[in-house]
């Protein structure tokens, strides 16, 4: 395999290290094609699709994941480009819907992030019921995140899409 033609980034591994011809990172760029420049990101070695769910994504980046960014020298860099292309996945230790309310509230720092992750897993680790009590319904209408609630909730889902799969 050679490195003399750049791809196009798609994954942590993926790093555009080789990308000599990627234009360097500006909010200006705007656009999803644009790519990101990280030096020995920490993520390197690690499988692109841990980063990026199959199913939802959950409100709190999972602790593995949350300590390699923490520890990334292009921690700073990663999350300017996943909010410029509005990539989702769990990138530089935020998920998307911290991205979201990032760019909602108008403030992007790295602290910011951080005080939003640190909301939710204070969240999820206080259950708004009673123990044996989470449920989908608590999920979906009480807003709990509780590991009761978020397993249930995950257990709905994928019993709706085997039964949607089923029907087809
Ligand atoms: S901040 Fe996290 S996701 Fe981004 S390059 Fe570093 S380790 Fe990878
Ligand atoms: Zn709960």
């Amino acid at each position: 395999m050679t490195n003399s033609t750049p791809d196009r980034y798609t994954g942590p591994t993926e790093n555009i290290q080789g990308d000599l011809e990627a234009p360097s990172l500006t909010a200006a760029s705007g656009s999803s094609s644009f790519w990101r420049r990280i030096t020995s990101p920490a993520c390197a070695d690690t499988d692109p699709d841990e980063w990026v769910p199959e199913d939802r994504e959950r409100p709190v980046v999972p602790p593995r994941l949350a300590a390699l960014c923490e520890s990334c020298p292009g921690r700073a860099e990663c999350l300017a480009w996943a909010i410029v292309s509005g990539s989702s996945g769990y990138w530089a230790g935020t998920t998307s819907a911290d991205r979201e309310a990032m760019t909602a509230a108008g403030n992007t720092s790295l602290e910011y992030a951080d005080v939003l992750q640190a909301a939710e897993r204070a969240r999820r680790a206080e259950p708004l019921h009673a123990p044996g009590w989470g449920s989908a319904q608590w999920y979906r209408k009480r807003g709990c995140r509780c590991d009761e609630c978020l397993a249930a909730s995950a257990a709905r889902r994928a019993k709706q899409r085997a039964s949607a799969s089923t029907s087809v």
